[in-house]
């Protein structure tokens, strides 16, 4: 099973290059458990998206503290 951190570096490297069989049905498993990397993935397809145009706006907001 994978790791949130294995997950995520799978997220940025599919930014790069395209995953093979075997990592996307990995990263599709963890998704499928994980809100927390369903969130992540988002996050990262739309710095992505952002990052094409703006590089500069890459910088992500302050969490917010909620406890
Ligand atoms: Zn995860």
């Amino acid at each position: 099973m994978l790791m949130c951190r294995e997950a995520t570096g799978l997220m940025s490297l599919k930014l790069e290059k395209a995953l093979s069989l075997r990592e996307k049905i990995a990263l599709k498993v963890h998704l499928s458990i994980c809100p927390a990397c369903r969130h992540c993935v988002r996050q990262f397809d739309l710095l992505h998206k952002i990052g094409n145009r703006h590089p500069a706006s890459l910088r992500m907001p302050e969490r917010e503290q909620d406890d």
